[in-house]
């Protein structure tokens, strides 16, 4: 370091030694160190007495920083502050300036020629020579050439120490031409080696200088390194496994020989970007603030009280058995109940990255395990795939609808799903495309399904299943208030200014438009009345905005009238008030005074502005959502719920039935018509409520022998109403054996009571899925009592309150108590 030299730094360096970026003209203080150290061990020892003052010269877009030094400065006093900055107070050292006018420019043209002859020969010679016309001074060629002197610190330092300049002038020839005999000797000494040593020694010299040249360059031009260059880099510090890293850099010499146009070099390209952009560094566990997790789950979600305490369990186990994956969890519930957000708020509480990966229509192994590579336009399977958008090991990873997965010829996904999950073997899942163990033993999965009725077995096993029960409408409206209001008006760009949607209105929204057990149906109701009021506020602000335009020309002139004179009043009551303080100080109340003086200074600056905000502020009318208009803002029709039916009618009995969507009420209609016994089924049933009729005839004509007869000098015909959704599944046994026994026993049941329950041919009630669903259907349908299966009677635990207390719920085991509850029987 000498003044009236370039010193170049890397703007990084430069960074983190000023703890800034660099600007143009930045003045700076340079330092020099008596051994490399590390910051934060420096102490005011560390540093030579003198440093060297400068400036920032240029910042060069390319990454580095051009300090211009001035002048040689004692450090009077060094001050290291507990952050590591230093303070500084220096003064001018004391400069002899001996040097005769010229005798400089003359030492430093001779040097340069010497060196330009010294030089000669050399290949990169006539590349020094470039950079040797730039320098302007011995002290510039002394500065970039000094890394290669072969001198200690102290040494160095000493030719800054020197006052006087003709001394320094000729340490620092010194120096050059030092550097230059042992260039020269070495030189010799190379030429005198073996012709065959020389070119072993050359050629790796070669490589080793090409290797720094092209990193070197690689820092400066990131966006020009070469393709094969980037995935070697990156195959280096990817942190790979072994057989990985053995496997990457086999695909890369192909990479390498296939060149550019190559068949396979797209394929080869693709694979190597895949397996070098996933993450391969393990995480380590964090410590896990469980009433931290606790506050992330209660403010993404209302409600679900049972499963966020089965997840706030999972995750203080995983935090004491410092676990990273823990065990893995089925979410199953009907769409929209918040199961896969809820998973997100779980990588949110745990400080986790998130991923979900679509299960749904998946029927080839290979959409988990990936294709291998033969296979033309082969990729990585969903897991893998999954695994490389998070960027880390240790997602927590979301398996949607784990229930639609399919079998086809093409292999059975779920038994690639089960390796997946299964600890035992996750650790080193080989993803057919990437044909190379990959480590999934951090992730965390967790699976959700609409029911557990599809998922294989072995799969299910594996699983600790939570049930997402569905929605009142209670919970309904807290959630639209609190969550999905807010996010649908920020999303359509409405204020609350802009736009009242009343409590009532909400109410209106879940009972009339939506049909659901979950609130995806109603976030994209409120979506769509948000888009419409959008719409309309920026019409009316459209408008407003002419209007304010004329009036803005009409109020200017008034507004500066009121303003001078406000600007006056102003001032008048400044000084009023700052005599008031003045009186009020000689008063011994300082305090009262001046907070009473400011407070008219301020009435008084608020008078000279008032004119101006008038104008500014264009009012728009809110729109207020009013019931009559939602048909047309929601641009739908009202959803027609099935309700109690008004009379009743032997043959015809209300069931329960469970859909994706949630709970449904169904009507069993059966009539005899005159025929000779056959019978029909219509009405949109699946297989398994047909096998049910079959069932339900069997056990009426057991039951009712004297009324068989019935069954063969009629036709009978059962119809089970559409609906709005098709209904399936073994729960309507009872309802239809109830209504066949009511159509033979001609006695009416009460359409208020509703029954579910699977019935075997010994008329015993077995247990069904779904019954908090059903009984929330049950009470918003207007149901008063409904008769489930004895076995169930544990879920009513799951059961909300306020559905509970609307309605009378009798557990029953066996069909004979329905009949006789019923009226159908006589006790
Ligand atoms: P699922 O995965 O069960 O089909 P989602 O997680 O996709 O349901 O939820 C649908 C939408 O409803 C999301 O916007 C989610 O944030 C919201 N949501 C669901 N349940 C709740 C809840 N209890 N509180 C707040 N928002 C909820």
């Amino acid at each position: 370091m000498v003044p009236d030299a370039n010193i170049y730094l890397k703007s990084d360096q430069y960074r983190h030694l000023a703890r800034r970026y660099a600007e143009v003209n930045d003045r700076v203080v340079l330092l020099s160190c008596k051994k490399e150290e590390h910051r934060k061990d420096m102490t005011e020892d560390s540093f030579y007495p003198i440093g060297v003052t400068g400036f920032v010269n240029e910042v060069n877009p390319e990454g580095y920083v051009v300090i211009r030094t001035t002048g040689r400065v004692n450090l009077d006093i060094i001050g290291i502050n507990p952050d590591h900055t230093i303070e500084l107070t220096v003064s001018r050292c004391n400069e002899i300036e001996d040097l005769e006018d010229g005798v400089e420019q003359a030492h430093f043209e001779r040097l340069k020629a010497d060196l330009k002859e010294n030089w000669q020969g050399f290949e990169w010679g006539e590349q020094a020579m470039g950079y040797l016309n730039q320098f302007h001074s011995i002290n510039e060629v002394a500065v970039a050439m000094s890394i290669w002197f072969k001198m200690s610190a102290d040494e160095k330092y000493d030719i800054l120490a020197q006052d006087s300049h003709k001394k320094r002038l000729e340490m620092l020839e010194k120096a050059v031409y030092e550097f230059m005999e042992v260039s020269k000797v070495s030189t010799k000494a190379a030429n005198a080696q073996q012709e065959d040593y020389q070119k072993i020694y050359k050629e790796s010299a070669i490589k080793k200088q090409m290797e720094l040249l092209q990193r070197e360059l690689d820092e400066m031009h990131p966006e020009k390194v070469s393709d094969i260059r980037k995935f070697e880099i990156k195959i280096e510090e990817a942190g790979m496994n072994e057989t990985a890293k053995g496997e990457a850099l086999k695909v890369l010499n192909r990479l390498k020989q296939e060149g550019s146009g190559g068949t396979e070099t797209g394929m080869l390209y693709d694979y190597l970007d895949f397996v070098t952009g996933l993450s391969w560094k393990k995480e380590q566990p964090q410590d896990i603030d469980l009433s931290e997790a606790e506050a992330v789950l209660e403010e993404d979600h209302f409600g679900l009280k049972k499963v966020k305490q089965r997840i706030i369990q999972q995750i203080a186990v995983m935090n004491l058995k410092k676990e990273q994956a823990g065990s893995i969890l089925l979410f199953v519930g009907a769409p929209g109940t918040g199961k896969t957000s809820i998973g997100q708020s779980i990588a949110k509480a745990l400080h986790r990255k998130y991923v979900r990966v679509s299960l749904g229509g998946v029927r080839d192994e290979a959409d988990i395990r990936g294709h291998r590579r033969t296979y033309i336009g082969a990729m990585p399977g969903r897991i893998m795939d999954g695994i490389k958008k998070s960027g880390v090991s240790n997602p927590v990873m979301v398996l949607d609808e784990v229930d639609k997965l399919g079998v086809s010829y093409n292999g059975d996904p779920g038994s690639a799903l089960l390796e997946v999950l299964d600890p035992e073997q996750n650790s080193t899942f080989t993803d057919h495309y990437m044909n190379v163990p990959y480590d999934l033993s951090d992730v965390m999965f967790i699976c959700t399904a609409n029911s557990v009725d599809t998922i294989p077995e072995p799969l299910l096993n594996r699983m600790e299943v939570i049930r997402f029960n569905g929605y009142t409408a209670s919970d309904k409206f807290q959630i639209a208030r609190r969550h999905l209001l807010p996010k649908s008006m920020k999303a359509m760009g409405v204020t609350e200014e802009e736009i009242v949607i009343s409590d009532d209105i909400i109410r209106k929204i879940i009972d009339n438009y939506t049909m659901e057990s979950g609130v995806r149906g109603l976030r994209k109701r409120l979506d769509t009345l948000c888009r419409s009021a959008a719409v309309e506020v920026s019409k009316r602000q459209g408008a407003a905005a002419v209007e304010a335009a004329k009036a803005a020309k009409a109020a200017e002139t008034a507004a500066a009238e009121a303003a001078g004179k406000a600007a006056e009043a102003a001032k008048v009551s400044e000084t009023a008030a700052a005599e008031a303080a003045g009186q009020a100080a000689g008063a011994k109340a300082p305090e009262e005074a001046e907070s009473a003086a400011s407070e008219k200074v301020g009435q008084a600056a608020e008078a000279a502005t008032a004119p101006q905000t008038e104008v500014a502020a264009v009012k728009v009318e809110p729109i207020v959502v009013k019931e009559e208009d939602l048909r047309e803002m929601l641009d739908a029709k009202p959803v027609r719920h099935d309700r109690v039916l008004a009379e009743k009618k032997p043959g015809i009995v209300t069931g329960l039935a469970w859909t994706a969507a949630g709970g449904e009420i169904l009507f069993i209609e059966t009539l005899f018509t005159k025929g000779s016994g056959k019978f029909t089924v219509t009405g949109q049933l699946g297989d398994v409520m047909k096998e049910s009729v079959q069932i339900a005839v069997s056990l009426v004509k057991s039951m009712f022998p004297d009324k068989a007869s019935l069954f063969e000098e009629n036709d009978l015909h059962i119809h089970v109403p559409e609906g709005a959704v098709p209904k399936d599944g073994p729960s309507a046994g009872i309802t239809m054996t109830t209504a066949l026994s009511s159509l033979v026993s001609g006695r009416a049941v009460a359409p208020t009571i509703a029954m579910t329950g699977e019935v075997s041919l010994r008329g015993v009630v077995t247990p069904i899925g779904g019954l908090p669903e059903k009984l929330m259907a049950a009470s918003r349908a207007g149901i008063q009592t409904v008769f489930i299966p004895q076995e169930n009677e544990d879920d009513l635990d799951e059961v909300p309150q306020e559905v509970k207390d609307k309605l009378t719920i009798i557990p029953v085991s066996d069909v004979t108590e329905v009949l006789e509850k019923t009226g159908i029987l006589d006790k």
